[in-house]
């Protein structure tokens, strides 16, 4: 697993502004300062000479810069890069062809994370994000063909999203196997055009609970098709007051982790059998209050927790998350 050292560039080379997006209040970041990243980048590689590392480039649509910004950027940081150094970059799909990904391919960079959002034609209509799903599936192979590590990032929540859209999308990641994948629930974002259409009453956001369900569902697909989620929830950047409505909780990631544990156990539940816990699921049950062993008490009514500390289980268990 690669060391991540992000740079952002909020809504740059973005074509227009999505209507849920504010990149400047999620990232916390302003403007790309060049010479300050340039110096942090140098410090980050020397802390880590050994280890595989990438420059990450988020927050806007980096192959829709125009070719003089792009190679501005890269030039310099290029020759700050040791061997084990490369470059990841996060973008729209629109913004791929066969042009873009040669450049790519002879500027070090080895990921292309595409913001997808959701592949359902409905979805993406009523979002406004100016590709159907040929386009979205189409991106997508381009960059695995190319033979980049090809990263999806999805939005549950968009206007229009059901039920059968969830299924369209579990269905595109089975066909498309990407590395790795990123889960950021909607939100409504003070200041966006989406604020408007919540205000208005036509855009209604997922419950907390719901966004939790629908993210450990992706997760369930993606553990058995062996893809990497490396993010549950929007960033914790983003400041409390900035945020209108929407299931944003700073432990999202936490919940998601706790729901995939109590669905594990409601299929290994044995009644009148006591359940089990290491000392690391214990932890996940009965952080915020409880709430979570509340739920799988309600859930699986009469059952017994017994929790039983197991440091070797855990111990050997960490070991296996950080191979
Ligand atoms: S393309 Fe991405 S970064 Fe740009 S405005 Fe849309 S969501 Fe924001």
């Amino acid at each position: 697993m690669s060391l991540i050292y992000p740079l952002f560039i909020p809504m740059a080379g973005c074509a227009a502004r999505c209507i849920y997006c504010d990149q400047s209040k999620l990232s916390g970041a302003s403007a790309l300062d060049l010479e300050q990243a340039a110096h942090d980048v140098a410090a980050f590689i020397r802390h880590h000479p050994e280890q595989d590392k990438q420059i990450a480039f988020y927050g806007g649509s980096f192959t829709r810069l125009s070719p003089q910004e792009r190679n501005t950027m890269l030039e310099r940081i290029l020759p700050l890069l040791d061997e084990h150094s490369s470059f990841r970059i996060s973008t729209h799909p629109l913004w791929i062809d066969q042009e873009i990904l040669d450049w790519c391919g002879q500027n070090r960079i080895r990921t292309i994370e595409l913001g997808i959002q959701d592949f359902n034609e409905a979805v993406l209509h009523r979002s406004g994000r100016g590709y159907g799903t040929a386009e979205a599936v189409g991106a997508c192979k381009a960059v695995q063909e190319a033979g980049f590590e090809l990263g999806i990032q999805l939005m549950p929540g968009l206007p229009g999203a059901d039920l059968s859209s969830l299924e369209a999308n579990l269905y595109y990641l089975r066909e498309l196997k990407p590395r790795f994948l990123r889960l950021y629930p909607l939100i409504v974002i003070k200041g966006t055009p989406l604020e408007e259409e919540f205000r208005q009453g036509r855009y209604q956001p997922l419950s907390l609970d719901a966004a939790i369900q629908i993210c450990a569902d992706y997760c369930l697909l993606a553990e058995s098709l062996r893809i990497r989620v490396i993010k549950l929830g929007i960033p914790s950047n983003i400041a409390s007051e900035d945020i209108l409505a929407g299931p944003y909780h700073p432990a999202f990631g936490e919940f998601v982790k706790a729901e995939l544990l109590i669905r594990k156990l409601e299929l290994d539940y044995q009644p009148d059998q006591p359940i089990f816990l290491n000392r690391s699921q214990s932890a996940l049950l009965s952080g915020h209050s409880g709430r979570y062993r509340k739920i799988l008490e309600d859930r699986l009514k009469n059952c017994t927790l017994e929790i039983k500390i197991t440091d070797i289980a855990d111990s050997k268990k960490n070991q296996e998350d950080k191979t």
